[in-house]
């Protein structure tokens, strides 16, 4: 049984910032003791995303739950409600295990995912014509994810419909 650290999460809350795996920084060595706190921040949160990665990731099992690509070493763990907000804990059920370029997407609400497990792309992005790559992001509107068989693992429909919401009043549809 997965279970949150309360203590783990306060220290990112007091952090006051928080930043998804796409925007790891790299570690920062310096003798400034604010930069090294700094410092011990980042690996704290970036040992918080590669733990989240590696409850979520196995859980789906390791595809990415909008196109089903298999490719482990491009999957991520995004969160459904971000760690900074009271429902944002890093259980599988607030997460999707996502490619890098759907979870990049996923985090600008370019793409969201229903409390119905469909996927809808953002209008903005149907609109676009950018080629191949973009075409390739359009074909999974309207589509259904792939969730984990497991009940406990599914991805939380209400978190989800609270981040949906989000999504739609971002892109006024
Ligand atoms: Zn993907």
């Amino acid at each position: 049984m997965i279970q949150s650290n309360p203590a783990e999460r306060q220290v990112l809350v007091a952090s006051g910032t928080m930043i998804g795996s796409v925007d790891e920084p790299e570690p920062v060595l310096s003798d400034d003791p604010i930069e090294r706190r700094c410092a011990v921040r980042e690996t704290r949160i970036r040992i918080h995303q590669a733990r989240f990665r590696g409850r979520v990731v196995p859980a789906y099992p390791e595809q990415c739950a909008i196109w089903r690509l298999k490719e482990v070493r491009l999957l991520e763990a995004a969160h459904i409600v971000g760690d900074i907000e009271e429902a944002g804990e890093p259980i599988v059920s607030n997460g999707l295990a996502l490619c890098s370029i759907h979870h990049r997407a996923y985090d600008q609400d370019l793409v969201g995912v229903s409390p119905d497990y469909d996927v809808c792309v953002s209008p903005r992005l149907l609109e676009d014509e950018d080629g191949p790559m973009l075409d390739l992001l359009k074909t999974f509107d309207r589509q259904p994810i792939y969730v984990p068989r497991r009940a406990e693992w599914k991805p939380d429909r209400e978190r989800l419909a609270s981040r949906f919401d989000r999504f739609l009043t971002r892109n006024a549809v």
